[in-house]
This record gives C-alpha cells, sequence and structure tokens, in this order.
C-alpha cells in the first residue's frame, strides 16, 4: 500500500493478531476499519468503547489543509479530531484511519489519562508503540 503522505511504499507490521501498515519514511500508520479497536481493546483502554463509536459521526474540521487521499479507494478523506487533540484522516466510506508520526502515541496517552488504576496500560501501549512504531526515534 503507498503512503497517503508521502507516496512511499509502506510495511505490514504485526502485533498481537493486529495487522498495521507503517510507513517508515514518515511514520504515519494505517489502521484498517476494526483494528483501531483490537488495539485499544488489547491495551484495556476504558474509555476507546466512546471514542470509537464516536468517529463516523465526528464533524469534520476544517484546517486549510490540502485533504489527503484514502490509500484503498482513493476518495479525499475527512479531518477529524479525536479527544480534542490529534486531527486524524477517515476514509469516507470508513475503510479506515490515517495517523500521522507520533499521533497514535498522543491518542493513547490521552485515553490513558482517564483509564486510571491500571498501570499495565501504558507498559502495554510503550512495548506496542516502541516495537512497532517507534514514535520518539
Ligand atoms: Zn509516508
Ligand atoms: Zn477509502
Amino acid at each position: 500500500m503507498i503512503c497517503p503522505v508521502c507516496q512511499s511504499d509502506m510495511i505490514v507490521v504485526e502485533h498481537n493478531r493486529i495487522e498495521l501498515d507503517y510507513c517508515a519514511a514518515c511514520h504515519g500508520v494505517w489502521f484498517d476499519a476494526g483494528e483501531l479497536e483490537l488495539l485499544l481493546g488489547s491495551l484495556g483502554l476504558d474509555g476507546a468503547g466512546r471514542l470509537l463509536g464516536d468517529i463516523p459521526e465526528a464533524a469534520e474540521v476544517d484546517t486549510g489543509e490540502e485533504k489527503r487521499r484514502c490509500p484503498f479507494c482513493r476518495r479525499k478523506m475527512k479531518k477529524v479530531d479525536l479527544e480534542k487533540k490529534v486531527l486524524v484522516d477517515l476514509c469516507p466510506q470508513g475503510e479506515g484511519i490515517w495517523f500521522d508520526g507520533g499521533e497514535v502515541g498522543e491518542l493513547i496517552g490521552r485515553l490513558f489519562q482517564k483509564t486510571p488504576h491500571q498501570p499495565d496500560v501504558l507498559q502495554n501501549a510503550i512495548e506496542f508503540l516502541g516495537e512497532v512504531i517507534k514514535p520518539w526515534e
């Protein structure tokens, strides 16, 4: 699959049965429909259910940036704001979600703040992100 931002070939990475398309050049990540749920669920993030339910209804944000195209259907993706902080690109047909480099880590960090008393969550996330996405390199 081709990266919607820099047009590099993306690599498929797998972790706990979750497959992601990752761009090694710009560090963006594509989640197919359902994979973000699997990831957040595997991390035990309680706030994630509501967030994921809200995504399809989320209002489009006008950023003035050029719209990116879905790597599957090539339609223009809509920009939506998750947790009032993380701007992601969403396929208008619901095929998946694009996160720019570091945005997955930011989202998980925000969900983690809303999930008290689960010290394993952050450890799991760091392990996952460090292994698969490496946002801090
Ligand atoms: Zn890229
Ligand atoms: Zn699409």
